[in-house]
Order: structure tokens, then sequence, then C-alpha cells
């Protein structure tokens, strides 16, 4: 245990009283990295989101050791649990089924209630999808942002969708295969169709795939394809534009579509989808 927020150099073998928030694969199973293993192995207990995927990898790798299973649902009650085996000396590794835990996986809320008692939380470092389609994408990928999966709720969705059709910086999204299409026809509609992106499809697997180059490639190959496997979107940020000269443009060519007889709410309608603006951002230029 360790109360200040410094720690020593560590060992390569399991130190009591600490949690590993231990990497694993995210399809290939050769990706484990040996302090992985050793940690897995040598730990007092391995917590797992699904026994029966963390067992897979134990069973490839002949390590066996004791596992409970750890998730979203029964975390309230095992985290104390958790805490209480680690202050009496153990060591405890936490995996989710895939990529590292704590990235839209269970463990986020163990490493805060560990480090908020004191407790030495480690990473063992491994795959990460978000990472991997990130680096493969060719995109720029010094500053970026990591959305996860978008909300489902369509008042939240629309307000994070119009944050990244304006955000600068590449973008990382999670998606499940059956809702692929829906979410590219709202980027599109959001970001335009000449916004380059990058799915990637089945990372480190053998189908793996990288589909690009821009939104519309991208519905226009997908369109008649039934989509399954494991989906990761990598967007590129849009191009920041000189507003000043934009607003002026945009007012001359509203005054013009009004003169040539449009309504004020059908030439602002035109502008935005135009310029991949919302009609209310159309409305505060003038
Ligand atoms: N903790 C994981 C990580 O570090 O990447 C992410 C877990 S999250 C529950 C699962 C999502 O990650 C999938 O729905 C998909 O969007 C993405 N993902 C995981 N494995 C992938 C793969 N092999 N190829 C593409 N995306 C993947």
């Amino acid at each position: 245990m360790n109360n200040n927020f410094l720690l020593s150099h560590r060992k390569e073998e399991p130190e009591n009283g600490t949690l590993y928030m231990v990497g694993t694969p995210i399809g290939n199973l050769n990706d484990i990295s040996k302090r992985a293993l050793n940690i897995l192995k040598h730990v007092s207990l391995v917590a797992c989101e699904d026994t029966r995927q963390t067992k897979k990898l134990m069973n490839k790798f002949n390590i066996s050791n004791k596992l409970i299973s750890f998730n979203k649902n029964n975390s309230s009650t095992k985290i104390p649990r958790i805490i209480k085996d680690l202050k009496e000396g153990n060591s405890i590794a936490i995996v989710s089924d895939a990529g590292m835990p704590g990235i839209c996986d269970p463990g986020e809320d163990m490493a805060r209630s560990l480090k908020s008692q004191g407790i030495d939380v480690i990473c063992i470092p491994g795959a990460c999808a978000a990472i991997t389609a990130l680096v493969s994408s060719g995109l720029p990928s010094s500053s970026f942002i990591f959305e996860g999966f978008l909300p489902k709720k369509q008042i939240d969705r629309e307000k994070i969708l119009l944050e990244i059709s304006k955000n600068e910086k590449t973008t990382i999204i999670y998606e499940s295969p059956k809702r692929l299409k829906k979410l590219l026809m709202q980027l599109f509609e959001f970001c335009g169709g000449d916004r380059e992106i990058i799915v990637a499809r089945e990372l480190t697997k053998k189908f793996e795939e990288h589909v690009g180059n821009n939104i519309n490639d991208v519905i226009e190959f997908f369109r008649d394809k039934d989509i399954i496997g494991e989906i990761t979107i990598v967007l590129k940020g849009t191009i920041k534009k000189d507003l000043k000269i934009d607003k002026l443009t945009i007012k001359k060519d509203l005054n013009d579509l009004i003169n040539a007889g449009l309504s004020l709410s059908a030439a602002s309608k035109y502008l935005a989808k135009k310029n991949g603006l919302k009609k209310s951002e159309i409305y505060n230029m003038i």
C-alpha cells in the first residue's frame, strides 16, 4: 500500500496489496505481453468480465489461477470485497473480455475507488481497439478525441454528433455492427459526405479490414452488405473555416436567395445544408 502518489520501481512479480489492470488481446491472442502472462499467473486471483472468455486466454498459455467475475452488474458488491482482499495483502489482476480494462469496459470505478483508499493500481498495457484503429488510419494522431460508444438517446446523440462535426481533432468512436449503417448516415448528415473516415473492422483478426476514404465511400461500401464483426471508426476533424469570410459570404448568399424569391426559412435551410451547418447557426449569423 502506498499513501503518497509516488510509486517506486516495480518488480516483475506481483506485489502484495496491488491491483493490476491487465490489457488483453482484441482478437489475436498472440498480442498478449509476457509481463501480462506473468502477472496473470502469479497474482492471488484474477477478476474478469466473463470467466469463460478469460479461461480461453489462460488455457492457451497454460495458466491456471483463481478466477472471479467482475462486471458492471456486480461491481458494487465486488469492489468492497476486492479492497478487503488487497488490504489483507493479496495481489489481484483485473481483465476485461478484450483490450484494456476501464476503456468502455469494467475497471474504471475500481481504479477510482482503490486510488481514493491509497491502494496501488498498476496498468500492464495491452491492445486497445481505439489506438490500434487510430495508428493504422493514417489520420492525424498526435491529438485526438475518444468518444467510445455514442449515447443512444436521440437528443444526447445529436448533441455529441454536432460537437464531433465541429471538432478539429480526429475522433474515435466504437459502434456495434448492427448500428453502423445508422451511425454512418448520421455522420453524413452532421459532417457531410466528404469528411475523411476509416472504418476498422475485426482489428488483429483473420478478416481485418480498413474501409475509407470518406463518408460517402464508406456508406456506399456497406450499403448492400450484412455487417458482422467488431467496428471502430476513426473520423478526421473538420478544417477550421475563416468565419469572418464565411459569415459575409453566407449573408450575401442569403440575400441573393431571398431576392430570388425564397423564404428566409427555405434559404437558411439550403445554406445550412450547403455549408455543413445547422439552420439555427445561419440564423445566428444574421
Ligand atoms: N476495452 C476495449 C478496448 O480497449 O478497446 C473496448 C471494449 S468495448 C466493450 C468493445 C468495442 O471495442 C467494440 O464494440 C468495438 O467497437 C471495439 N473493438 C473491440 N475489438 C475490436 C476489434 N478487434 N476491431 C475493431 N473494433 C474493436
